[in-house]
């Protein structure tokens, strides 16, 4: 059947990344709002990735800890390094597998992550270290926490913030109470120290991934076509990588709609810019009221046509075609190529009589017509369906495409070079031979 081409594909679900690249960065922005929207929840992967980095650092931690007790190096005891680490590797471990098992993570298993981390290290440092050098515990947690607030957000990240802060004055507290000699005003200012350092990286941090979400939100609407938002560098002063991509991604936007919604043998619009144009023209439609109209056009015989004059000749017939087109309809409609020889005129805010005056246009103007080609002049017909319709919910573009289609094939079977309008029953009413364009409406 000629117009089965042109039937309208489903709307396109809603799809997560399928580039691995992009979708390891979706996965990296974890739980931010942006990267949830983009279908990208899902940062267990991360944590049992991080965990073997985990496994691996407490374990070499340990190892050099007895090793240096081992050889006299380093003084104190050596076994809360045997006590700490297994703990530590197997809380992880646990974690680890319950998590793998869901492949999904809780914002609650994070937390109970990140604490795990702070009470390894403070646990360590309270247990060989001289009370001289607890500082060593804040430095540290700083540590622990770039590598938590990148990967999993802000919650596990100010739990590392807020337990650290804790347990530092829970150590200078029971160093003070060992006897040892505290300065109290110096510990404050260490403390301050460390939560302006901590909570500025957060805030860094935050800011870029909160910012890399929004390019991953622009990338995934490119990826379904839509090029109709830019990355806002107004927001973004920020002179550094993310801000230079989102640039780059403004320079390439306009190329890349280019590239992906027109057809490159004719200039018009494809299938799929076609697909972006009558949606937004549903949604203008609807906001505003009034009718929209959908003209299906194909050429007649155009197989035969190529036979005859080959391919590179039929190219040029469809290149002059669009152009004939554009020249029969108003500022304002759209015309695009969505199939090989099949063609379509949205019309917006055209009610049925407007729809025919075009068509007839249309018609007139191929009928016309001489094509030039380089194998000499040659004379086409097209075949023609209108539908029209009062646009009161989205769902209407399908109706309205199947409509066009379905006049298009009913065109055809009453012997091509004409053009008809959609009506109830028209499919079963078609009986050959008819010309002109139908009334029946
Ligand atoms: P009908 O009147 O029923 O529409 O017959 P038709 O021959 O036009 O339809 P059919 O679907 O049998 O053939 C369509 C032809 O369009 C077949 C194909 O070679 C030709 N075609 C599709 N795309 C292109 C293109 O890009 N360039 C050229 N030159 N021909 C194309
Ligand atoms: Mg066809
Ligand atoms: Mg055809």
């Amino acid at each position: 059947m000629p117009t089965s081409t042109t039937r309208p594909s489903p709307p396109e679900p809603h799809r997560p990344f399928t580039d691995p690249a992009l979708a390891t960065l979706g996965r990296i922005l974890g739980h931010t709002p942006h990267a949830t929207s983009a279908g990208l929840l899902n940062n267990a992967e991360i944590v049992v990735w991080q965990s073997s980095r985990r496994l691996v650092i407490a374990l070499a931690i340990g190892t050099i800890g007895v090793l240096l007790h081992l050889f006299g190096i380093a003084k104190g005891p050596s076994w809360p390094f045997l006590a700490v680490v297994p703990v530590y590797i197997g809380v992880v471990a646990l974690l680890t597998v319950s998590i793998e098992r869901r492949h999904q993570v809780t914002r609650a298993a994070l937390v109970v992550l990140a604490l795990t981390d702070v009470a390894a290290i403070f646990a360590t440092v309270a247990l060989v270290t001289p009370p001289a050098f607890y500082l060593r515990a804040l430095l540290l947690s700083l540590l622990a926490l770039q590598f938590t607030q990148m990967f999993f957000g802000r919650s596990p990240a100010l739990t590392v913030v807020v337990t650290s802060a804790l347990a530092y004055i829970g150590l200078m507290i029971g160093a003070w109470e060992l006897g040892m000699n505290v300065n109290w005003i110096e510990q404050g200012w260490l403390l301050a120290l460390y939560l302006l350092v901590a909570l500025n990286g957060m805030a860094l941090q935050a800011s870029a991934n909160r910012r890399l979400a929004a390019l991953v939100d622009l990338f995934a609407a490119a990826q379904r076509g839509d090029f109709s938002r830019t990355f806002v560098e107004e927001r973004d002063r920020e002179p550094d990588g993310i801000t230079l991509l989102g640039r780059a991604y403004n320079h390439l936007r306009s190329e890349l709609a280019t590239m992906v919604l027109t057809d490159t043998l004719t200039g018009c619009l494809n299938r799929r810019g076609f697909e972006q144009v009558l949606n937004q023209t549903v949604s203008l439609s609807m906001r505003r009221g009034g009718e929209l109209t959908l003209l299906a056009i194909d050429i007649d015989h155009f197989k035969a046509i190529n036979d005859t004059v080959g391919h590179l000749a039929g190219d040029a017939i469809l290149r002059e075609l669009a152009e004939l087109l554009s020249q029969s309809s108003r500022p304002g409609d759209v015309v695009a190529r969505v199939g090989g020889e099949e063609f379509v005129v949205l019309l917006p805010g055209a009610d049925s009589e407007d729809a025919g005056v075009v068509a007839e246009r249309v018609m007139a103007n191929v009928r016309g017509h001489t094509f030039r080609t380089a194998r000499g002049r040659q004379q086409v017909s097209v075949s023609l369906g209108i539908a029209s319709e009062q646009i009161i919910d989205a769902h209407m573009t399908g109706a309205l495409r199947a409509r066009a289609d379905e006049a298009l094939y009913v065109a055809k079977r009453l012997g091509r070079n004409r053009a008809v309008m959609w009506a109830p029953g028209i499919r079963s009413n078609a009986t050959p031979p008819w010309t002109g364009i139908s009334t029946t409406l």
